[in-house]
C-alpha cells in the first residue's frame, strides 16, 4: 500500500530509454490564474514539451539531471477549480497519483494563499499515512507592487505544514529550475537511497 504511486515508469507513455532510470509524478495544485500552466511551460520548454493525454489531462515530461543523476518528471497540470458542492472526481484522483506535489499561489493574491493551505489539508487527509514531498510556491515576485503575502509569511506557512517553501517569478524565469531540482532532491531525500 503507498507503493502504487511510486512505481516508476508504468504510466507515462515517453522516451525514456531505461525502463530503470526512475521516473515521478509531480501534480501541480493551486487556484486558477497563480501560474501553474506558466510554471510547467518553463520546466517542459516549448520544444521538449510531450502532451500526453492521460490522467484526463495535461502532462509535461522531461528528463533532468540533478547532482549528477538522471530523473524523469512527469509534471500534471491537470488541476481544475472546485465546482460548487461537487467532488470531483477527477480531483481526487490529482490527490492520489502524485510522488510529490507543488502548491502554487500568487504573492499578489491573498485567497490563493489560503486556497494554498486548504489544499496542504486536502492531500494530508487524502494521503494519510504518507510522507510525501510538497514545495509550496511563491509565484508572482516580479509584481513586487501587488504584493499581498510577505516571503515571511510564505515561510511561515511552510514550517506549519512541513513543506519545502520557494518564491518563483515564472514572468522573470527566477527560481524555477531552482523548484523543479528541489522537488528531485525531495523525492530521493524519501527514497532514502532506494534506487533504480
Ligand atoms: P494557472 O491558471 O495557475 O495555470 O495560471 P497561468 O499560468 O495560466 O497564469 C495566469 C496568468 O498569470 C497569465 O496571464 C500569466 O501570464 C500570468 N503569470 C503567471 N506567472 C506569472 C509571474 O510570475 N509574473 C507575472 N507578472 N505574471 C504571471
Amino acid at each position: 500500500l503507498g507503493h502504487t504511486a511510486s512505481e516508476p515508469g508504468s504510466r507515462a507513455r515517453g522516451s525514456s530509454p531505461s525502463l530503470r532510470e526512475p521516473r515521478y509524478r509531480v501534480v501541480l495544485l493551486g487556484d486558477p490564474g497563480v501560474g501553474k500552466t506558466s510554471l510547467v511551460n518553463l520546466f517542459a520548454g516549448v520544444q521538449e514539451r510531450d502532451l500526453l493525454e492521460q490522467h484526463g489531462g495535461a502532462a509535461y515530461e522531461r528528463r533532468l539531471t540533478v547532482d549528477g543523476e538522471e530523473t524523469t518528471l512527469v509534471v500534471l497540470d491537470t488541476w481544475e477549480p472546485e465546482q460548487r458542492g461537487e467532488e470531483s472526481q477527477r480531483r481526487s484522483h490529482c490527490l492520489q497519483i502524485g510522488n510529490a506535489y507543488i502548491i502554487v499561489y500568487s504573492v499578489t493574491d491573498r485567497d490563493s494563499f489560503e486556497s494554498a493551505s486548504e489544499l496542504r489539508i486536502q492531500l494530508r487527509r487524502a494521503r494519510q499515512a504518507e510522507d510525501i514531498p510538497i514545495i509550496l510556491v511563491g509565484n508572482k515576485t516580479d509584481l513586487v507592487r501587488c504584493r499581498e503575502v510577505s516571503e515571511e509569511e510564505g515561510q511561515a506557512c511552510a514550517a506549519v505544514f512541513d513543506c519545502k517553501f520557494i518564491e518563483t517569478s515564472a514572468a522573470l524565469q527566477h527560481n524555477v529550475a531552482e523548484l523543479f531540482e528541489g522537488v528531485v532532491r525531495q523525492i530521493r531525500l524519501r527514497q532514502g537511497g532506494k534506487k533504480s
